[in-house]
């Protein structure tokens, strides 16, 4: 982490500099709350070409769309003049970028904030910290070297991120200075109840019945990694149609999974396209998933990891199979 240079890159911008901040397709809770969080810091400092901006369709899902900053959103846009900085969030790979990728090269400077331990380096100036609990964690980090003083609207971003990548404060990355940043972040005012009903706790009846059908699909092999369970379950576009729902209501799906006692690994399977696959996976300790997600094409964190397949469910679930024995962990 090279804190003097992103300093010295937000500093050095002139008056007129364009600044474009980007951050993961599909993005998530840490996603749009450390990038927005971050852009209304630099709004404050008194940057005015300010935009962001992700990759694929430009809707954010439901759940963030009250976030303070949502005003910076715009369309990704190749006719916009090259920016002097692109700040990028929570992305562990160029691939996790799409098109924006061309923007990121094309830029003066290029800085990467994020926390993935299987980050490729990608990028110009690198804040990348394994050990934070979450982007959020490191774009503070920047905001309180440059200055910027803490706010609500800040705070608000920076929560929703902090809660989203802690699981509301309850997986492994949940240290004493966590809980300190959230304290700092609960000192400006916000509400952690409604923020948590609005982004965990609220989702349309169609989900909540999606839910129901495609939980009760979930398959259960008990002895996938030496004897520690997979629990699997997947959605088409298919079940999302005939219940009216948009594609974002599956990212809640894996904690309905997740928490089967006979399991280590849980796994969700996603349909993306024609024989395209979000593949989302999650350990309780016995097993590395960002070994098997690396593996796959993909990338994460020990406990949580995804990548995308390609072919027919049972094909990926298959591969999956084939690299859990040697992603297991040493007791
Ligand atoms: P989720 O299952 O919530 O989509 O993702 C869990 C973790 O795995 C996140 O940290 C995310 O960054 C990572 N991840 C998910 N899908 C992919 C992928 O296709 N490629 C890479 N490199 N990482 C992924
Ligand atoms: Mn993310
Ligand atoms: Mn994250």
């Amino acid at each position: 982490t090279d804190w003097a240079a992103a300093v010295a890159a937000v500093r050095g911008l002139p008056a007129t500099a364009r600044v474009l901040l980007i951050c993961h397709v599909n993005p998530d809770g840490d996603a749009l709350g450390s990038m927005l969080g971050f852009g209304l810091g630099l709004r404050r400092l008194g940057v005015r070409q300010l935009q962001a901006t992700f990759p694929g369709p430009p809707e954010v899902p439901e759940p963030f769309r009250w976030l303070p900053g949502s005003d910076l959103l715009v369309p990704q846009d190749d006719a916009y003049p090259d920016p002097d900085l692109v700040i990028c969030f929570d992305a562990a790979s160029e691939s996790r970028l799409g098109d924006l990728v061309d923007r990121l090269d094309k830029a003066g400077t290029a800085l990467v904030l994020d926390h993935h331990a299987s980050n490729t380096g990608f990028g110009g100036i690198h804040l990348v910290d394994p050990h934070a609990a979450a982007t959020s964690v490191v774009a503070l980090g920047l905001l309180d070297r440059l200055g910027v003083t803490l706010d609500a609207e800040i705070a608000a971003c920076l929560y929703v991120a902090l809660s989203t990548d802690t699981g509301s404060f309850r997986f492994e990355a949940t240290t004493p200075a966590v809980h300190e940043l959230a304290a700092r972040l609960l000192a400006t005012g916000i509400s952690p109840g409604e923020i948590s009903r609005r982004i965990f706790d609220t989702r349309p009846f169609g989900a909540v019945r999606l839910f129901g059908e495609v939980v009760g699909r979930a398959r259960l092999e008990p002895a996938a990694a030496a004897g520690h369970g997979l629990v699997w379950t997947y959605a088409t576009r298919e079940d999302l149609a005939r219940h009216h729902q948009p594609a974002y209501v599956l990212e809640a799906l894996i904690d309905s999974v997740r928490c089967t006692a006979e399991a280590d690994v849980s796994c969700v399977v996603k349909q993306s396209g024609d024989a395209e696959w979000a593949v989302s996976l999650r350990s309780k300790g016995a097993v590395d998933v960002s070994r098997v997600a690396m593996a796959l094409g993909g990338g994460g964190h020990r406990f949580a990891a995804g990548f995308t397949g390609w072919g027919t469910v049972d094909e990926v679930v298959e591969r999956i199979r084939t690299e859990l024995p040697g992603a297991l962990l040493p007791t």
